[in-house]
């Protein structure tokens, strides 16, 4: 089992106003640690790339690089947000428990994206936020973020669109699972998640794709099978490589496209921000 990652102070890596601090992880081949490199991070996260220079310097000078790890909890169903996180690297999926334990995913959270949005209204949220996908993020203190969300309408009106997206990709999801498929939900889902993310292909399980649709495993495995005949996908061992693109798209319903055109209409590139 692997170490959990040390926080160090890293000696001569201020850049780009982020703090001097980085998160080391063990290399298991290795048997050595390497400090991550985060100087141009930001230019990999939809938002912060979106921001203009002032703006994202100040925020900047407050973060740090972290490591999320899979499963690791970034906040909880009406816990409170202590930090907020633009993903590099890491995918969070946005998922609502009921009171017998069992969720559904509303939505995910990866490079195009920030988790903590309920910071913004009363630090109240219904959803838990859990790492689907290992890898980097930037981090800051949720009070650091709502100061600057009160003090700069160029950072509210980002966060505000960001925010409308969010909501238009859970109700195309809540759309989804209802009229269309399950073979076409699970391409929207393998589609919107390579969308989200830097690695080519996705580890998931059977059991995690299940739980993120909410249905029942045998169902999951029937549809990646036919994606599978299809040409589309290859998955092996927990691994979803995508073979077809474009039939992948094709052979999935509208929610994919309509979401990722939300998305570009809300977060296209504006002098205000
Ligand atoms: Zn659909």
């Amino acid at each position: 089992m692997k170490n959990p990652p040390v926080l160090v102070a890293a000696d001569a890596a201020v850049h780009a106003g982020v703090h001097a601090q980085a998160w080391l992880q063990d290399d298991p081949n290795e048997g050595v640690r390497h400090g991550l490199d985060y100087a141009d991070d930001w230019r990999y996260n939809r938002l912060l790339a979106s921001l203009l220079p002032a703006h994202r310097e100040r925020l900047l000078a407050s973060a740090e690089c972290v490591y999320l790890r899979s499963a690791q909890m970034l906040h909880e169903a009406a816990g409170f947000i202590q930090w907020v996180y633009f993903p590099i690297t890491a995918l969070a999926s946005l998922t609502v428990p009921d009171r017998t334990g069992a969720c559904a995913e509303v939505a995910t959270v990866g490079r195009d994206g920030v988790v903590g949005l309920p910071l913004i209204d009363g630090n109240y949220t219904r959803s838990r936020a859990v790492v689907q996908v290992p890898g980097k993020a930037l981090r800051l203190r949720a009070s650091v973020v709502a100061e600057e969300f009160a003090r700069h309408a160029a950072v509210r009106r980002l966060l505000l669109a960001y925010s409308q997206a969010l909501v238009a990709e859970i109700v195309q999801t809540a759309l989804c699972s209802r009229h269309h498929a399950l073979e076409q939900q699970l391409a929207r889902l393998i589609l919107l998640r390579l969308d989200r993310q830097q690695a080519g292909e996705l580890a998931m399980t059977q059991e995690s794709m299940a739980g993120m649709l909410g249905v029942r495993r045998e169902s999951v495995t029937l549809a990646a099978a036919r994606l599978q005949q299809g040409g589309y996908i290859r998955y092996a061992r927990g691994h979803i490589a995508v073979q077809d693109r474009g039939g992948l798209e094709g052979r999935c319903c509208d929610c994919y496209r309509t979401i990722r055109l939300e998305f570009d209409r809300l977060l296209r590139p504006r002098p205000a921000y």
